[in-house]
């Protein structure tokens, strides 16, 4: 069976299973290209809201801020505001903050933290998240617990009286493993002190609105896909919490980590076309899993969309759609004929990350997303095994893509 007539096939069951997710509401698309940034703002009405390079404002035109003119000076910058407005309308926040990378957004929460706080964190997450917790958290005098978020009993015997912050990642990477997120907020909330936040990356605020569900704080990897182009590193949060927005603000301030003006530009044009790039990173991601379910080289495919998915129900309850991320197991490979099918692909590329236009494929196995700090025996219960292979679908024709896949497979 050629791709052609495979990829024919899936498109007609791509439609039947997109029914099964949330309906969007209207109106996303167009927050997206207008929230932040009207023209009326600028005597010159430019239809861009454009970039403001200065690295200081005058006190003078900040009358009600006259007292904290020096503080204004360094911290507030009218492109990176548009850009934060923005990211807040569409997650249905009030409030957004961006920072230089995913991590630092990520390490700014953590500095809210005091020594002998804990911190509750899913064990099937973005091994950065892991790390950083479990080494400069605990350097620092934090306490981290790992636990399956996919179990809320485990959630709710696993908080303590110092549990400050419960970390989510939904679905997570790069397992894809869905969190109530609803259940785990309730229970968290009704429990115990601590903040919800959830760790939206993979699916981007186009498919999926935590604070919607009950989570306080949602945190990004802009460099993924919002921005989508392979080409900004970026973090950004969201939150309807004025206490904890002014509360990270003020940690954001102390610790200086903004990002550039420039790349706050660069994702205001990205965002622009989210709601089109994420519908066709998930149409290409779907007719790859597909493809890839029915393939003899393929042992496994983890993706939320598909039935075999444990928790398929669950994934659509709470999401509009799925990123263009998915795993999938080379039936019997070892980590050299894994290496060899990598090798073999001449559309995707050999590379980590995701979220871009760029088609790409990893081995989690090659690749530091296997957190260092889990024991063999551990990582090998999480299901990283040799023969994993994580992919980002692109933006590139699908049939194409699966084309690639196919000959790769197939030389094997
Ligand atoms: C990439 C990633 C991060 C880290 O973001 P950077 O922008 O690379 O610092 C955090 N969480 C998830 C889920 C990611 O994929």
């Amino acid at each position: 069976m050629g791709y052609q007539s495979v990829s024919n096939e899936l498109v007609h069951l791509t439609e039947n299973e997109a029914i099964g997710f949330l309906r969007q509401e209207s109106g996303f698309a167009t927050k997206a290209i207008h929230s932040g940034y009207r023209p009326e703002q600028l005597l010159c009405r430019s239809i861009v809201a454009p970039i403001y390079m200065s690295t200081s404002v005058s006190s003078a035109s900040l009358s009600q801020n006259d007292n904290k003119g020096n503080e204004l000076q360094n911290t507030e910058n009218p492109t990176r505001i548009i850009l934060e407005q923005t990211l807040a309308a569409l997650d249905n926040g009030k409030y957004a903050l961006v920072f230089p990378s995913g991590t630092a957004g990520q390490s700014c929460l953590m500095a809210m933290l005091k020594a002998g706080d804990s911190i509750l964190c899913g064990n099937n997450i973005y091994t950065g998240t892991i790390e950083l917790f479990r080494e400069t958290g605990v350097d620092i005098g934090l306490e981290v617990d790992f636990v399956d978020m996919t179990k809320p009993d485990e959630v709710r015997k696993a908080l303590k009286s110092n549990t400050k912050m419960v970390w989510v990642e939904t679905p997570s990477n790069p397992m894809m493993l869905i969190t109530d997120i609803k259940t785990i907020a309730d229970i968290v909330h009704k429990e115990s002190n601590a903040i919800v936040v959830v760790d939206n990356t993979p699916s981007s605020c186009y498919f999926q609105r935590p604070l919607d569900f009950g989570a306080d704080v949602v945190s990004y990897s802009i460099t993924k896909f919002m921005n989508g182009h392979n080409d900004v590193v970026m973090g950004s949060i969201s939150t309807n919490s004025k206490e904890l927005y002014e509360k990270i603000k003020f940690t954001q301030q102390i610790t200086g980590i903004w990002p550039s003006p420039f790349d706050c530009a660069l994702v205001i044009r990205s965002l622009k076309t989210l709601a089109l790039r994420m519908e066709r990173h998930s149409l290409n991601a779907l007719l790859i899993a597909k493809f890839l379910e029915h393939h003899s080289r393929v042992s496994g495919v983890l993706h939320p969309a598909l039935a075999t998915h444990p928790q398929h129900k669950l994934a659509l309850s709470q999401c509009y759609g799925h990123g263009g991320s998915l795993c999938f197991y080379i039936k019997d490979a070892k980590l050299d004929e894994t290496k060899r099918f990598l090798k073999h692909l001449k559309v995707f590329m050999w590379a980590d990350s995701l979220g871009g236009c760029e088609s790409l494929a990893q081995a989690p196995l090659l690749w530091f997303v296997v957190p260092t700090s889990f024991s063999d025996e551990e990582v090998h219960d999480l299901g990283f095994l040799e023969n994993l292979i994580r992919l980002s679908c692109g933006l590139e024709d699908p049939e194409i893509l699966i084309e690639d896949l196919n000959q790769a497979l197939n030389a094997l």
